[in-house]
């Protein structure tokens, strides 16, 4: 048989309601992971699971000693049992993707590490979360999952880390990978994946996760941002700055004066956009600022990035040649 391992962290599949009705009054991270396991009987012929509690939290309470346990765990497990088939996170879906892309670029083996989530409480009529589960299991023991990066299995389908994210607020169908679309899907038949790319870069690979985590910002395009905004959070020692620009990640007047009239060095910036999907190219009028494009990732997810570069010391210069890089970013 083989091994896996789950790590569990709370979220609306480890959630209780009093009522099997309410789907959206619940608490979340209130089940342990071992009665996730208990309401899944049919995993003990999948594989031998041992169970591991990260936490026991709403995603949306995650805090960075949260993550630095999950990558230490997950770096140490995968480095001290070579017969370990794959990794499995049960998750809140509120800040799962967030968590899939720290891992993306923190985690460098092939073997699967899957993250999972419901979206209606563990005690709902018709709840999504065992199968769910019982699907991530599958993905986490397949063959065909290495190589892929971190994955994300929600409602049958598999998604990558880097293009996944949470569209919509109920539902169980509330994940996508806009533009390009889930990377396989798995069913009664199995794992359906394309074959995985030869390389994959993982560029903090060998980063140690110090505290204090830096502080970095995510401000949101809209007609006539407060343009105290920007001086407030440098003045309070805000390290990086990610803009969720208009369109393809544009930024208002306001914001580049603001920018501009700024009397210190400015911090590592990263330009995302708010439409959902597509590119933000480099465009010189924002290098000039030191605003740097994040391509396809979303504002959270270059958040992450943000936040990991700052850890590791890159310089706007370094950070340019990193988000360059097509195979990573694109
Ligand atoms: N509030 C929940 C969370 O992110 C939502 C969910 O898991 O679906 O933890």
């Amino acid at each position: 048989m083989p091994r896996l391992l789950l790590l569990a962290t709370g979220g609306t599949i480890a959630g209780r309601a009093d009522e099997a009705t309410s789907l959206n009054r619940y608490e979340a991270g209130v089940l342990v992971g071992d009665e996730l396991m208990q309401s899944v009987p049919q995993l003990e012929e999948l594989a031998v699971i041992t169970v591991e509690q990260i936490a026991n939290v709403d995603s949306a309470d995650l805090q960075f000693h949260h993550w630095r346990r999950l990558v230490a765990r997950i770096r140490e497990v995968l480095a001290v049992d070579p017969d370990l088939e794959g990794v499995v996170i049960t998750h809140g879906t509120n800040t799962l993707e967030e968590t899939a892309w720290l891992l993306q670029l923190l985690i460098d083996d092939p073997r699967p590490v899957v993250l999972v989530g419901a979206m209606r409480p563990a005690t709902a009529l018709s709840a999504d979360g065992p199968l769910n589960l019982f699907q991530a299991m599958q993905v986490a023991r397949a063959p065909e999952s290495r190589g892929h990066g971190v994955l994300v299995v929600m409602d049958g389908w598999i998604h990558a880390a880097r293009e996944v994210t949470k569209v919509a607020t109920q539902g169980v169908g509330a994940f996508e990978s806009p533009g390009v679309g889930p990377l396989g899907w798995v069913d009664d038949a199995g794992v359906h994946l394309p074959p995985a790319q030869p390389a994959r870069p993982v560029p903090f690979s060998d980063l140690q996760l110090a505290e204090p985590w830096p502080q970095v910002a995510i401000l949101h395009g809209c007609v006539e941002p407060p343009s105290a905004l920007i001086p407030a959070l440098l003045s309070a020692g805000v390290r990086g700055l990610v803009f969720t620009g208009t369109g393809a990640g544009q930024l208002s007047a306001l914001e580049r004066c603001a920018l501009e009239d700024w009397p210190g060095p400015l911090p590592l910036m990263l330009r995302a956009n708010r439409c959902g999907s597509g590119p933000v190219h480099r465009d010189e009028q924002f290098a000039r600022l030191g605003l740097l494009p994040a391509g396809r990732l979303s504002p959270q997810k270059a958040r992450v990035l943000l936040l990991l570069a700052l850890m590791a010391g890159l310089d706007r210069a370094e950070l340019g040649t990193l988000t360059s890089q097509r195979q990573f970013m694109s």
